[in-house]
């Protein structure tokens, strides 16, 4: 029988290069769940071609848009609601998390108690509530699969081995400002900050790979992950973007994962673990690539990378907050309210005037009142 899938945020670039993936596998993959936030156009096409049993969107308004333009057997559901109740039929075997930002955290949670199988490319879900993810995964014995392409990499270069890992490099490309000084970053234009030299992502992940806010994140998200210890991830920037990150075992042996830089291998790994499938996308072509070359990141350049990492150290709710306050300013930044530069100032202030009361593992309502104040804190600042 084919695995069943949900893709959540199939619009986006992370859901359209699912599809592609799962296109060439048809045999074994069969689409039950489509889902976008507000892009009906594209939602209603992709329903046409994959037929999916259920869709999702953010608004019910949407509904008398798009009622005309599906399948009529495709039964259409909103909001939050809707995500969970996708998650939780039991035609469902698989759920992809393609959705930008915590508001998936919900139906991820949802996912882990149904006992769905996972493959996450969200990041800001796990970096908000990582314990909480983490723990409910374990008692349900259900397995994330990560297909960020650092992290598709670590748990590729661990199997079988996670007992003896002891430090993770985590390798990123250093984004569209690696060689540009930090005085010229507020007279670049937006197309610019989001034009990544290696990945063709959605906006918000430009931007945080941009302030290299996404490095920071990553971290956060290893951490969870792979139960390490923050001080164990090393950053390296590596621009030719080939080693998508590597470990070190308790013998001082390091292995990495080396690829094109292509989404659709971590989506189709994740699609697929334990096995492998045919290579989609082009080899590596060593000998034209010549050289491939680590450094350290530069933190007084790119301050959100040490941000994260002070975040992680304050513990509590201050991950959460960290992360509201960047999809908050990433969001008034490409509205145009404030400068690439105000980004890391203002996500600091939020820090430090964040009351992080929670020393111990905080609860779903902590995490989620947490993420609000952090929005509202950010809004007014971003408003001055
Ligand atoms: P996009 O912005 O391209 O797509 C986001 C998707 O989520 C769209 O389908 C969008 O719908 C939907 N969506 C957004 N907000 C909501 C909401 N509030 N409720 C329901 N659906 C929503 O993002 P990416 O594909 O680039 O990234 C998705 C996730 O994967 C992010 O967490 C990112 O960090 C992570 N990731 C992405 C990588 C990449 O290469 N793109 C690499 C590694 C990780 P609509 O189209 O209607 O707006
Ligand atoms: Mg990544």
């Amino acid at each position: 029988m084919r695995e069943r899938i949900a893709i959540l945020g199939s619009t986006g670039s992370i859901g359209v290069n699912t599809l592609k993936v799962v296109s060439r596998l048809k045999e074994r993959f069969e689409i039950i769940a489509l889902s976008a936030d507000s892009n009906a156009d594209l939602l209603s096409r992709q329903a046409r071609k994959f037929r999916p049993k259920i869709i999702s969107l953010r608004e019910s308004f949407l509904s008398t848009k798009i009622r005309k333009l599906i399948p009529s057997r495709t039964k259409t559901v909103f909001g939050i609601e809707g995500l969970n109740e996708i998650v939780s039929r039991s035609d469902v075997d698989l759920v992809v998390f393609a959705i930008s930002g915590t508001s998936c955290l919900i139906p991820l949670i949802t996912a882990i108690e149904k006992k769905k199988r996972i493959a996450l490319a969200n990041k800001e879900a796990m970096v908000s509530a990582g314990a909480i993810l983490m723990n409910r995964a374990k008692a349900n014995g259900v397995k994330i699969i990560p297909i960020d392409s650092e992290h598709s990499a670590i748990f590729q270069c661990i199997y079988g081995e996670a007992r003896h890992l002891s430090k993770i490099y985590l390798t990123g490309s250093g984004g569209p400002l690696l060689n540009i000084r930090k005085d010229r970053f507020d007279r670049l234009s937006k197309a610019f900050i989001l034009k990544h030299p290696k990945w063709k992502m959605g906006k918000k992940i430009s931007v945080d790979s941009a302030t290299m806010m996404n490095k920071g994140l990553e971290v956060i998200e290893a951490q969870h992950l792979f139960q390490m210890n923050e001080d164990r991830i090393e950053v390296l920037i590596h621009p030719e973007a080939i080693v998508h990150s590597m470990v070190e075992f308790s013998d001082g042996v390091v292995f990495a994962q080396l690829a094109v830089p292509d989404m659709r291998l971590p989506i189709q790994y994740a699609l697929t673990y334990p096995e492998r499938s045919a290579c989609i996308v082009g080899n590596v072509d060593f000998s034209k690539i010549k050289k491939l070359s680590f450094s350290k990141p530069d933190i007084k350049r790119f301050p959100c990378l040490g941000l994260a990492r002070q975040a992680v150290k304050d513990g509590g709710a201050a991950p959460a907050v960290l992360n509201a306050s960047d999809e908050e300013t990433v969001k008034n930044y490409l509205e145009g309210r404030i400068l690439f530069s105000d980004i890391p100032k203002i996500i600091e202030k939020i820090l430090s005037r964040h009351k992080n009361s929670i020393k111990d593992e905080p609860r779903v309502n902590d995490i989620l009142e947490a993420e609000r104040w952090a929005r509202e804190e950010t809004k007014l600042l971003c408003s001055r």
